[in-house]
């Protein structure tokens, strides 16, 4: 089984990554396409116009449905397509437009051309058709693959259909086969080197994000956490604390026991923290042995219960070689329209009010 997820995972850089991850890729591929999409498909509409008047002067077999077809139907799609990808909740709609436009015109070109002799001047659409489909239309892949396959079994069909008629025509199955190919090819390399950009992109962003020591929110995402909480609090009115944590007498852990067993004390410290706080929560690591707890839509007396249960934790947890080992608390509650500031300097004072009144305490500010 190994040898055929890694097969899969050559496939498809997202196989086995947790659904957030992949769903996080869709959306952000998607956002990524959209100017793509919108150009290609203005592009498009006005080539698809040129082509319609070029073929009114030049053709003269069912010119109106042509005209219907080709300077409306198509075109009108097309424009659509472009102005729906201004407006990101009609983006399902764009999508599945997208999707069928390439259709309409396959259909279109095989019941107007085909078993004509100047068949061979508009087979040139379909072979670009597919191509735009894979490469050039900004549909992701497994969308692409749907709408060229559809047209292909299209193509394939009436194709066949006519095998009593002899000649040339069958020749441009070789054609759609390259078109085909070589279109599934691109789409391919293209969306699998943009899900190991993203996955880079993705480990960069936590790294840059994560303490490497214990593995909590490093300080600057913390307080950038805390800024995005404000804001939220100051737009909802929802309360919301913070806690500053800091370690009772840790200088001693290193003295006696080494910066080794200061490090282990600190991982899992930071273990029973994160263990001991709900998932909307955040936890970082404001550096050396203080840490910072965010607790969304929390007011200081439930913040104090939240605390309570954890310092109950601590005490009761036997760390590395040290055994037992003590923090203190400040809690501050948000006051509205406050600033960051503020609000960190009454929870720093607040844990120094706890160290000063014989550690192992909280205390609310
Ligand atoms: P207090 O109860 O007043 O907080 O006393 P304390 O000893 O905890 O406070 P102090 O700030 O004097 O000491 C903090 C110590 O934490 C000093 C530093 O050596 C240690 N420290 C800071 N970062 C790390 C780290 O990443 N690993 C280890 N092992 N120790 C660290
Ligand atoms: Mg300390
Ligand atoms: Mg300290």
């Amino acid at each position: 089984m190994p040898l055929f997820n890694a097969l899969l995972r050559a496939l498809d850089p997202l196989h086995g990554v947790p659904e957030a991850t992949r769903q996080a890729f869709a959306c952000w591929y998607l956002q990524a396409k959209i100017p793509q999409i919108r150009y290609v498909a203005f592009l498009t509409t006005a080539l698809y116009l040129i082509y319609a008047a070029i073929e009114q002067n030049v053709e003269t077999d069912q010119p109106f449905a042509r005209l219907i077809v080709h300077a409306l139907l198509v075109p009108a799609a097309l424009l659509a397509i472009g102005l729906l990808s201004f407006q990101p909740r009609r983006q399902p709609l764009m999508l599945g437009l997208l999707s069928l436009a390439p259709i309409i015109s396959v259909l279109s070109n095989l019941y107007f051309n085909f078993g004509s002799p100047r068949f061979a001047f508009y087979a040139p659409e379909i072979y670009l058709n597919l191509m735009w489909t894979f490469a050039i239309s900004g549909l992701a892949l497994k969308r692409a693959m749907a709408t060229a396959l559809f047209s292909l079994a299209a193509i394939m069909l009436v194709t066949l259909e006519h095998s009593l008629t002899p000649g040339m025509q069958r020749l441009h199955l070789i054609w759609i086969l390259a078109s085909f190919s070589f279109g599934l090819l691109s789409a391919f390399l293209l969306e699998k080197a943009h899900k190991h950009m993203f996955l880079h992109q993705d480990s960069l962003a936590l790294s840059a994000s994560v303490d490497s020591l214990t593995g909590l929110w490093n300080r600057s995402r913390t307080l950038h956490f805390l800024i995005e909480e404000v804001a939220r609090s100051n737009r909802y009115g929802t309360p919301f604390s913070v806690v500053l944590i800091d370690i009772d007498h840790f200088k001693s852990v290193n003295d006696t026991h080494g910066h080794a067993v200061g490090d282990s004390v600190l991982r899992q410290f930071a273990g029973l923290l994160r263990d001991g706080v709900r998932v909307m929560d955040k936890v970082g690591r404001l550096g050396g042995e203080e840490f910072l707890i965010i607790l969304p839509e929390i007011d200081a007396a439930h913040a104090e219960q939240a605390v309570q249960a954890l310092q109950k934790r601590i005490n009761g947890f036997s760390f590395d070689r040290v055994q037992r080992k003590s923090a203190s608390f400040g809690i501050a509650e948000y006051r509205p329209g406050e600033s960051l500031d503020c609000l960190m300097e009454r929870a720093d004072q607040a844990m120094y009010r706890a160290k000063a009144n014989g550690r192992d305490r909280i205390e609310i500010l």
